[in-house]
């Protein structure tokens, strides 16, 4: 008998993916995601509710549009599935529990976010700077909001910090501005002590990742990868595992 709350949160996270997909489209380009309502972006005829059922419709549809027959992009179906699965994944992992309201609302802001900047090299204001303050709000009722609000202030700073550095020797800038405030978010999610292991575990999956990228597409050196997606994963590795990660730490910093 699975859980009827893992069924339930894999339903709304279904739609919650439905709508991800309007803020990755609509947000970059500072347009609302309230009205109008979803339309094809080819021909821009209104899309039925029966046509805009998760994973379904695309199925259905053979993705295509049901007027125009432009290809509907696979971003879509996948993520809903993906947002769908995550939200299961959580209510599975932490049960019915404020960590888990915690858990879903950060993992769908950084699903939005890192397809956002893999799609537009962008990680908009319009999401992080609420998403710094959600995340001090949750701090006051499940975490300790002056952990918290240190880890916004050092989140942002450390990257200052490396960012000036990095332009101060190599002439170019590497990270932008939104990393920084992506950052400062899981900083304020987690509390400061989460940031030494979200920066090292997505710096070597951005090296590890990035490298064989650049190798596959033979890519110049300086062609920007998008570090966002990494900052996420590393915030993701976090929440999940910070139980073994924190003594782990605690050892490393004593020994
Ligand atoms: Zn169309």
């Amino acid at each position: 008998m699975i859980d009827p709350v893992i069924i339930a949160c894999a339903v709304f996270g279904l739609a919650v993916g439905s709508f991800a997909n309007v803020c990755v489209h609509r947000l970059p380009e500072k347009k609302s995601i309230i009205s109008p309502g979803s339309h094809c972006p080819a021909c821009n005829k209104p899309i039925s509710w029966h046509d805009n059922i998760p994973v379904i419709s695309f199925l259905l549809l053979k993705g295509r549009c049901r007027h125009c027959q432009a290809e509907i992009s696979l971003r879509y179906p996948l993520l809903e599935l993906f947002m769908g699965v995550s939200w299961a994944y959580l209510a599975w992992h932490f049960g019915l529990s404020a960590q888990l309201v915690m858990a879903l609302t950060l993992v769908s802001l950084l699903w939005i976010l890192s397809l956002i900047d893999l799609e537009t090299g962008l990680l908009p204001d319009v999401l992080t700077l609420p998403g710094i303050v959600v995340g001090l709000a949750f701090s006051l009722w499940l975490g300790n909001p002056v952990d918290s609000l240190i880890g916004a202030v050092a989140g942002y700073g450390v990257f200052w910090v490396v960012a000036r550095a990095f332009l101060l020797f190599t002439g170019r800038e590497g990270l932008g501005y939104g990393d920084f405030k992506l950052l400062a978010m899981l900083g304020a999610f987690f509390g400061w002590q989460a940031l030494p292991v979200i920066v090292l575990m997505a710096s070597l999956a951005g090296i590890v990742i990035g490298s064989l990228f650049l190798l596959a597409s033979g890519r110049h050196a300086r062609a920007p990868v998008p570090f966002g997606p990494f900052l996420a994963a590393g915030g993701v590795i976090w929440l999940l595992g910070w139980e073994y990660l924190m003594p782990l730490l605690a050892s490393l910093v004593s020994a």
